[in-house]
């Protein structure tokens, strides 16, 4: 038996190898995974510009007390800019976003001046207020995004800002699904005495999919050795990541792990966790396989655990494992010491905290478990029964970055 961490520790020292770059527009990047950390080409604002609409002043023009007279000099509308000189007495009408004219520091709100014809009468104010500066967002040559982001709008916003119009991002993984069993059938087809639809590859590609990876869908392979092996050379032909799910517990027709044995190289994995202990983690060629359990359940969490961090790697992510959070456990759970177990979970916010409780029967093949739950519940190898009230770990599903 190893423990989660060992398992994960053991994969990632495998994955050293991310995916190649490519230059993808702007406008398509969303989600991807920056290649290289983007510095600022300039300072961004690229002028000390004005907060408000209202008038640009020097701070020699600003009465100590009581009010004092300017005159109006010029208009200047957000995008254009003021090239004439300023002289004592005088003030500018400046949009928002404008940039300051040279001289004046200080830029008064409309609403505060009174302004009757050309001229405007003006009460004390602070020195420099309501101008941004420039470089106060960016300053340039400062690295505005790290190596191994995600690109979420604000990110491609920001880049934008910069004038980037390309970005260089990781090719997403390659992934190739394939589940095995003769009583697993294909949704829709009609289903023979003793089969079940296939949920894993279902649940496997959308998992995939959200962390970024590009499907290949092999299928359904029956307990066949010699369509097994011809299947996963072809898998590992088109991917980066070969995934099974079922056939790699110790039953009879459990023939993933001999057919990898023969083709590759695989090991075999105990895992003390619950659900989903076995685990089978190898290579065929030089994409890496994962067979996971049978067990839907028992699949995704494997997914979660051991593939997801093994494809963010490929991707060149620079986090690839989740944070967990405390909550209160609203109810007693059952626990065994010695493994690390993860419930499902349902999380909210009551009585003024965190509160999670189980979505109910937790068997390894419930699938509506987490269709009923939004987070997992972790639950550390050390620890035994939870009594209601104490703290416990949480993983909220749906975390990407
Ligand atoms: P196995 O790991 O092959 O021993 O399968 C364990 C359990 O998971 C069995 O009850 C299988 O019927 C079930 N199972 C295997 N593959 C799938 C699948 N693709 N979708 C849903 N259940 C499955
Ligand atoms: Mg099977």
């Amino acid at each position: 038996m190893i423990s989660v961490r060992d398992g994960q520790n053991r994969i990632l020292a495998q994955v050293t190898q991310r995916t190649p770059p490519e230059l993808v527009p702007l406008a398509d990047a969303r989600d991807r995974v920056l290649w290289e950390a983007a510095r600022a080409p300039f300072d961004v604002p690229p002028t000390d510009n004005s907060a408000v609409d209202g008038y640009a002043v020097s701070s020699a023009d600003i009465p100590a007390t009581d009010t004092r007279e300017l005159s109006v000099v010029a208009d200047l509308p957000a995008g254009s800019v003021f090239d004439g000189v300023v002289q004592p007495g005088q003030a500018i009408r400046i949009m928002t976003g404008a940039p300051m004219p040279p001289g004046p520091d200080t830029v008064y709100p409309q609403e505060s001046v009174e302004r009757v014809g050309d001229r405007i009468r003006v009460p004390p104010i602070a020195r420099g207020a309501n101008v941004r500066r420039r470089g106060e967002d960016v300053a340039s040559g400062t690295i505005v995004i790290e190596a191994g982001a995600v690109l979420r709008p604000q990110e491609l916003g920001l880049l934008a800002s910069l004038g980037q119009r390309h970005l260089l991002v990781s090719q997403p993984p390659r992934v190739a699904l394939l589940s095995t069993g003769d009583e697993v059938a294909e949704p829709g087809a009609t289903r023979k005495p003793g089969q079940i639809y296939d949920a894993n590859r279902f649940t496997l590609r959308g998992l995939s999919e959200q962390c970024g990876g590009v499907v290949t869908d092999l299928g359904i392979v029956p307990d066949q050795r010699d369509l097994l092996r011809t299947r996963l050379l072809e898998a590992a032909e088109v991917a980066d990541l070969v995934i099974t799910s079922g056939g790699v517990s110790v039953g009879a027709y459990d023939l993933v792990k001999e057919v990898l044995g023969e083709i590759g190289g695989i090991d075999f994995w105990q895992v003390a966790m619950q659900p989903g202990r076995p685990l089978a983690v190898g290579r065929i060629g030089r994409a890496h396989f994962f067979g996971l359990p049978g067990n839907p359940v028992a699949s995704m969490l494997t997914f979660l655990l051991f593939v997801r961090p093994a494809i963010f790697t490929l991707a060149g992510r620079r986090r690839v494992l989740p944070e967990t959070w405390p909550a209160r456990a609203a109810e007693p759970m059952r626990k065994k010491a010695g493994r690390r177990e993860f419930k499902r979970g349902i999380l909210r916010f009551d009585r003024g905290g965190w509160e999670v409780r189980t979505t109910g029967p937790q068997g390894s093949g419930i699938l509506s478990s987490m269709v009923a739950g939004n987070c997992l519940i972790v639950l550390e190898e050390e620890r035994g029964d939870v009594a209601a009230g104490e703290t416990v770990l949480v993983e909220p599903f749906g975390w990407t970055d």
